[in-house]
């Protein structure tokens, strides 16, 4: 059984989301799947999701507050609306594209975990630091775990190479094995893999020792697309 979650980044419309909810719905009722499945829309579309009960809607984003003056953020005064008790922390384009920093995540990891929330927690590599060998990219992606407290109950891991997010060229299977059974050895928590992972290629990387499910972005927009991930690795 994986995990699979899919990561809208800033795509859909509402109007688009609440298809993509009500088709992905419709099939996890008939086709019986135990996967666990997780969604994270943009904020604007959470309401499309309310009557949903097949599978986990989560935030991409939100800052340490329930509320308060943080221009253009949302607090947990506005998830509690929408019942949202996941959150994706780390991801490579909040750090390198937002400039979020470790400290700063941290501190969004430690409000979060002491309000229960489900943490997604991501990590992984650059070019650069890939290219150095495997004992940097470890080192690298160890630093990203400072402050992190990886006992934490509702913790999932998710590596993502940043070299693979969005640019088609998935990690190889070596690749992934390298990086995951070394996570595993330190922290045991499930560890999902995410980096262009595509409908041909899920269930294989799925498959391998120490990968408990995918994170995916640009394969899991169309919903058919996404359909056929979780048909393919059920
Ligand atoms: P892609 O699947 O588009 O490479 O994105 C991966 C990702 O960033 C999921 O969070």
């Amino acid at each position: 059984m994986a995990i699979i979650a899919s990561n809208f980044k800033t795509n859909h419309t509402r109007k688009s989301t609440s298809l993509f909810v009500n088709e992905v719905n419709d099939y996890l009722k008939k086709s019986g799947i135990k996967n666990e499945v997780y969604v994270f829309p943009t904020a604007t579309s959470l309401d499309t999701f309310q009557t949903v009960s097949n599978f986990t809607i989560g935030v991409q984003n939100a800052y340490a507050t329930a509320s308060g003056s943080f221009t253009g953020e949302i607090g947990t005064s506005q998830l509690d609306e929408f019942e949202i008790k996941t959150i994706l922390i780390g991801h490579s384009e909040r750090r390198h594209i937002l400039g979020e920093s470790q400290e700063e995540i941290t501190k969004k990891y430690e409000f979060y975990k002491n309000l229960g929330y489900k943490i997604i927690y991501c990590i992984g590599e650059p070019l650069e630091v890939k290219n150095q060998g495997i004992e940097k990219t470890l080192e690298y992606i160890y630093e990203q775990f400072v402050g992190i407290d990886i006992n934490y109950e509702n913790l999932i891991l998710a590596y993502e190479p940043v070299w693979a997010i969005g640019t088609g060229v998935t990690a190889t299977n070596q690749d992934i094995k390298n990086v995951h059974n070394a996570i595993k050895v330190k922290i045991s928590k499930p560890l999902l893999y995410g980096g262009s992972v595509k409908v041909e290629n899920v269930r294989e990387i799925c498959q391998i020792q120490n990968v408990d499910g995918a994170l995916i972005g640009t394969a899991s927009w169309k919903v058919e697309d996404f359909i056929q991930i979780l048909e393919n690795t059920k």
